[in-house]
């Protein structure tokens, strides 16, 4: 597997690649890399020649009280894990290699970034939109592959695609969970041992939604209130929202009469975490 560290030398090899009329799956992480992540690359393995994935702990996603420094790091182990599911190539640039010092242009969507995570933190899709525009630039993949863990990003991301004509498609993949339910996340790292036995909250509270679901509750509010009295009953939770909302255009709704996403983000003491399920459609 080859590492790489500057854009010219991805640029050259995915030349190469195309030349010899190979497809190119890419598949964009934050790096410390988990079965969650690894899922992505195998299917993006299984679906395609030639695989990439980045690994870019990408600052302009996050806001200057969030936890960019803090966020956990470890490149070999990442190496590690994407010789072994297939990958062909890492691509983990410097900060100033993707930004330099005079960077101003940037990808802001409106309507699909306005609920859910959007409100908490008004500027982390025109990061993420920014950056994975410039990765899909750099990359120019036939494939690229994204988590349902991260529901919204992913509408956003297939929003973007389509309304900037982008020359690929976006393939969503199901949530990898622990054994015990709770949504496999880099953040999971973060959580004391009493911590991470809380954070079981938020899937219990996911579970119970989709089953009143899934049993033909159509009221929304209903569900909601289940799933909130759930968290609430936690005494290290600290609810952010428990929201619904139409898949894939991320409207809040109130009633389930078509596809919808059910989407929670949750504080377990200092630790944000999320979670959701969708219904009615595949992620
Ligand atoms: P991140 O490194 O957190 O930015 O995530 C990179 C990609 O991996 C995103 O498309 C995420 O949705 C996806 N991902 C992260 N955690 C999971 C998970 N538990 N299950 C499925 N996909 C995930």
């Amino acid at each position: 597997m080859i590492l790489e560290k500057t854009i010219d030398g991805v640029k050259k090899q995915v030349k190469e690649w195309k030349a010899q009329g190979l497809s190119v799956g890419f598949v964009p992480t934050m790096g410390f890399l988990h079965e969650g992540h690894q899922s992505l690359i195998k299917r993006a393995v299984e679906e395609n020649d030639k695989v990439v994935v980045s690994v870019f702990v990408n600052p302009i996603q996050f806001a200057p009280s969030e936890d960019l420094e803090a966020y956990p790091r470890d490149l070999d182990a990442d190496m590690k894990l994407c010789e072994e599911t297939g990958a062909d190539m890492l691509f983990n640039p410097e900060v100033f290699e993707m930004y330099g010092d005079t960077f101003t242009t940037f990808v802001d969507m409106t309507g699909v970034t306005q609920e859910l995570c959007g409100k908490s933190r008004p500027t982390h899709f025109k990061g993420v939109c920014t950056v994975v525009n410039k990765l899909f630039n750099i990359v120019t993949p036939d494939k690229a592959y994204f988590g349902q863990k991260d529901a919204q990003q992913l509408a956003v991301i297939r929003r973007m695609v389509r309304d900037l004509n982008m020359n690929l498609k976006i393939v969503g993949c199901p949530i990898i969970r622990e054994q015990d339910g709770l949504a496999k996340s880099s953040r999971n790292t973060y959580l004391s041992a009493e911590e991470r036995k809380a954070a079981l909250v938020l899937s219990k509270a996911i579970f119970a939604g989709q089953q009143m679901v899934q049993n033909g509750e159509k009221d929304g509010d209903k569900v909601l209130r289940i799933m909130t009295d759930i968290i609430e009953a936690e005494p290290l939770a600290r609810i952010d929202y428990v929201e619904m909302v139409k898949w894939d255009t991320i409207e809040v709704c109130h009633e389930i009469n078509g596809p919808i996403l059910v989407a929670i983000a949750v504080y377990i003491g200092k630790t944000r975490l999320i979670d959701n399920f969708i219904y009615g459609m595949e992620g």
